[in-house]
């Protein structure tokens, strides 16, 4: 029996993902990541589009099954399990809640406040939050990460190793970031160990339809759908939504919230993900980015589907 939260009963979802997908597809604007070098000899082609409710249904079309590093998707699902194990006011003095207005990866940024990370979905927020990951060891914060972003995903997630070695060999300015933090005493451990566990965690393997159950599982306040699993608490889920409203999509949040009117997170592999609270998960797939790091045919299929569904948390009917 379908809840009365879920996406609409008696439309035919599939059709719309179909057609969402299509859209997508007429898009070839944007350009692949290249600055973790790996990353630039992806199909730029690759698209996928899967909805996942939080009655476990699944409604998917195109390159769903196509795996590729989550990267900054998986500072929102981190974000919620430090939230979880420490309480979001702990957190929140440390990470904070606001969008910086700056590219993810920006150092003026965090001089301009006076140290602080802004938010926990731009690099040095997530740094900082991973540092915070409650385990002695950097081996004990990485597997809490694995196993907890696997319980999201409901089924066990890998590392891409080749992801990993890339992006270790080149990212520099995350060393600095963090260093940055230290010096302002805004990072309780080593930073370079807070470094390599993020750098894993953004090279864990996932596809659409695995960012769909993720997303289903905040929708759901923090029930996995599939497994039938809590992850976290619905407290979390809606803290962690707000955030994601607020700074998901970087500097183009605000856009991305007038159009979509929905919570998302973005990661520069092309990954997306959206979250339409007590209703459905939508992940998508498309290597080509806008000029901050979002998926543009990934945004587009999201669009039509926030629209043709009526999943915009900001209209009355
Ligand atoms: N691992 C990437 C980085 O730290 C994640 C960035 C992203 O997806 N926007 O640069």
């Amino acid at each position: 029996v379908a809840r009365t939260g879920a996406v609409p009963p008696g439309r035919d979802i599939d059709e719309l993902v179909a057609a969402a997908h299509a859209r997508g597809l007429r898009h070839a604007e944007g350009t692949v990541a290249d600055y973790i070098p790996i990353l630039a000899q992806v199909d730029p082609e690759l698209f996928g589009l899967c909805v996942v409710d939080v009655d476990g249904g699944v409604h998917e079309v195109g390159d769903t099954g196509a795996r590729f590093s989550i990267q900054s998707i998986s500072k929102a699902f981190v974000y919620a399990l430090l939230c979880d194990a420490l309480g979001h006011e702990e957190v929140f003095d440390v990470v904070g809640v606001n969008n910086t207005g700056a590219a993810f990866n920006s150092v003026v940024a965090i001089e301009l406040n006076e140290g602080h990370p802004g938010n926990p979905m731009v690099n040095a927020g997530a740094i900082a939050t991973t540092a915070l990951m409650p385990s002695a060891t950097a081996e004990e914060k990485w597997e809490a990460v694995r196993n907890g972003l696997s319980r999201f995903a409901g089924r066990g997630l890998e590392v891409d190793d080749d992801v990993y070695r890339s992006e270790s060999l080149t990212n520099q300015r995350n060393r600095a970031i963090a260093q940055l933090l230290e010096s302002y005493g805004r990072i309780r451990s080593d930073p370079a160990e807070a470094v390599d566990v993020y750098t894993r965690q953004c090279s864990l393997l996932v596809d659409a339809h695995d960012l769909a159950v993720m997303g289903a599982t905040l929708a759901d306040g923090g029930v996995n759908p599939v497994t039938g699993e809590r992850v976290v608490s619905a407290d979390v889920c809606r803290d962690t939504l707000a955030v994601l409203a607020a700074s998901g999509l970087y500097e183009r949040s605000g856009e991305w919230l007038f159009e979509i009117g929905l919570p998302g997170k973005s990661g520069v592999a092309g990954g997306l993900v959206t979250v339409a609270p007590g209703k459905a998960g939508i992940g998508a797939y498309a290597p080509r980015l806008d000029s901050a790091g979002n998926s543009v045919r990934g945004q587009i299929g999201t669009a039509y589907l926030s629209r043709a569904l009526g999943l915009n948390i900001f209209a009355s009917e």
